[in-house]
């Protein structure tokens, strides 16, 4: 079986990074069927490039200084928010103002719907020695499942942010992605690992917050799923979720952060500002910030609206679920039984392939709409490659089968039944074609006719049974005694004949000779198991000097075989 075989990894690489390319292109066919849409209680609030042309005019620096997102969520927290996340890192190395940064953990402080993010990475521990986080940003994990291990999630080192946030709020999530080989993110974890513990993704810790989920300890169960309340996200074998896309970037209602900030400052843009019982993201989409990655939908796609979607897809419960190996192996399966039943009953090698490939076609439409109604990845490439293999090995088959038919048809109609020799229709051809050939090339053939001496008497004698016995061992005297490309044949009766190609007369007089004198001197056994003898009598002429067609050769012959009889028999005629 392909699956099992199959061992090369360039190979199943190769094959997975082809279905990855199906799950995007059936992603964004639901995408243009536009029967997916965002959760309208995800807003973003952009540093988009005017943002940031706006802050280095402003406030002369990049970063902000972070008093002014204190004060921006004091603004949006007066509108009964239900939660705001940072997907910005106030990391405590970074360029600071240490009354600014105050304000910011106060705030901190003084809400507990405010949520940050961090991330963990593997530089060496020789350039940074790794920080060991506060106990309540962990959470426990009891995984029951034997598919999903977090072995590509586990990270050695932390990005530490600021000291005043880390040590007093639990709200902080992991910003960490994960990206296929092609570079594409299709999926995020939901729990990063770090030194031995297990640390919640940002949108995961946002969005149980949302369903006011809040378990102790977070379970995996056998089927690899993560539950959430009645809820059940599907993990990938690494603990990531794979995330069902909405649309190419800005599918969320965005806002400028700068809009905001200048309300602040005392201006009045007109925004329609609703913040109300909103999941507020904050993050950077302008291009020179670099948070931009490939997803699915897009080419270019802020980091923070990924963020959203994995919020959106929690609260929603749209993760995608990817059915697992036995499910391909079964699909593949059926359609190559399909494929099999297809091509043995179909006779006609086009309808064959219309109907295969009409079912395989069937297929790709079955998998794209168990994605668009039921979230599920069905792997296509495996089976169709199984089925498609299938279809060109049951043709082959069919094809060796029916040569094979064929081969025994042609030697029916060629041989004779009792004797094993070609029939007179093959020995006719084989003249006419003789004759041709042997004009064409200038050269030389001959033809012996024999015949049994007194068979009838023989027949009278003996019985009709032992006179076939004698038939057949005459024809294997034949056959012993000429070359392989002579061509022996039944004539008629007890009447054989021999085509020699390229053979003179005088060649074809020693060869008639020859088995003159070999008949005689056989003994032939009888059915009763009495042994006799027989003699026969022969006739040779050569093209082109006794004929130049076949008629004419085989009178020639059939001429000097009658000399042989008048002259006693067990002869060559002269
Ligand atoms: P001659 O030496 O002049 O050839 O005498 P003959 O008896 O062989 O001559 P004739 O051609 O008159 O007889 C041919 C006989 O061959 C007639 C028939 O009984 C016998 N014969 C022809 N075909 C078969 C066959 O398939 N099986 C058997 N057992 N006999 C056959
Ligand atoms: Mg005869
Ligand atoms: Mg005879």
């Amino acid at each position: 079986m392909i699956f099992v075989s199959v061992k090369n990894t360039n190979f199943n690489n190769f094959i997975s990074m082809i279905e990855n390319r199906t799950f995007d292109l059936r992603q964004n066919v639901m995408i243009k069927e536009h029967n997916k849409s965002v959760n309208s209680d995800i807003v973003i609030i952009a540093i988009d490039d005017a943002t940031y042309e706006y802050i280095l005019d402003k406030y002369g620096e990049w970063p902000l200084p972070r008093d002014v997102y204190a004060k921006l969520v004091d603004y949006i927290e007066m509108q009964h928010p239900k939660s705001i996340a940072f997907d910005l890192m106030f990391v405590k190395s970074m360029k600071s103002n240490a009354k600014a940064d105050q304000m910011l953990i106060d705030m901190m402080k003084k809400y507990d719907n405010v949520f940050v993010s961090m991330n963990l990475d593997d530089q060496s521990p020789d350039l940074r020695t790794p920080p060991v986080l506060p106990e309540d940003l962990s959470i426990g994990l009891e995984n029951k499942s034997a598919n999903v291990s977090f072995d590509l999630q586990t990270y050695t080192n932390c990005r530490k942010i600021l000291d005043g946030i880390l040590n007093y709020s639990s709200n902080i999530g992991m910003i960490n992605v994960t990206r296929a080989d092609d570079g594409i993110l299709r999926k995020m974890p939901v729990l990063v690992k770090y030194q031995d513990k297990y640390y919640p993704q940002l949108g995961l810790k946002v969005g149980m917050d949302y369903l006011n989920i809040k378990p102790k300890k977070l379970v995996i169960d056998a089927h690899s799923n993560l539950i959430l309340g009645d809820r059940k996200i599907y993990l990938d074998k690494d603990g990531s979720a794979i995330l069902n896309w909405y649309g190419p970037h800005e599918t969320y209602e965005y806002i400028p952060m700068y809009k905001v900030i200048q309300i602040l400052n005392g201006k009045h843009p007109d925004i329609g500002l609703d913040f109300n019982n909103k999941i507020v993201y904050f993050g950077t989409t302008a291009s020179s910030l670099f948070d931009i990655k490939t997803v699915p939908s897009s080419k270019i796609y802020p980091g923070v609206e990924i963020q959203a979607t994995y919020v959106n897809n929690i609260i929603d419960n749209n993760f995608i679920r990817r059915l697992d190996r036995s499910f391909t192996i079964f699909f593949g399966v059926l359609l190559a039984i399909i494929t099999i039943c297809i091509v043995m009953n179909e006779s006609s090698a086009f309808v064959g392939s219309l109907a295969a490939f009409s079912v395989y076609l069937l297929y790709v439409f079955g998998t794209y709409y168990a994605m668009k109604y039921f979230n599920l990845w069905i792997d296509i490439i495996y089976p169709l490659l199984l089925a498609i293999i299938t279809f060109i090995s049951a043709y082959i088959v069919k094809y060796l089968i029916k040569s094979r038919d064929f081969e025994q048809q042609y030697m029916l109609a060629t041989t004779d039944g009792l004797t094993d020799l070609y029939n007179h229709r093959y020995f006719q051809e084989q003249m006419r074609m003789m004759v041709d050939a042997s004009k064409r090339y200038e050269t030389s053939f001959s033809l012996i006719i024999l015949d049994i001496d007194f068979f009838k008497k023989f027949n009278d004698t003996f019985g009709h049974q032992a006179g076939d016995a004698v038939l057949r061992q005459v024809a294997q005297t034949l056959k012993k005694n000429i070359r392989s490309t002579d061509i022996a044949c039944r004539y008629g009766g007890e009447e054989m004949s021999i085509i020699l190609p390229k053979t003179d007369h005088e060649v074809a007089l020693f060869t008639a000779n020859k088995i003159c004198a070999r008949v005689s001197s056989k003994d032939f056994r009888l059915p009763n198991g009495r042994e006799t003898s027989v003699t026969i009598s022969l006739g040779v002429s050569t093209f082109p000097v006794d004929g130049q067609t076949a008629e004419e050769l085989i009178e020639a012959a059939d001429k000097r075989l009658y000399n042989a009889k008048n002259n006693g028999r067990n002869q060559v005629g002269e």
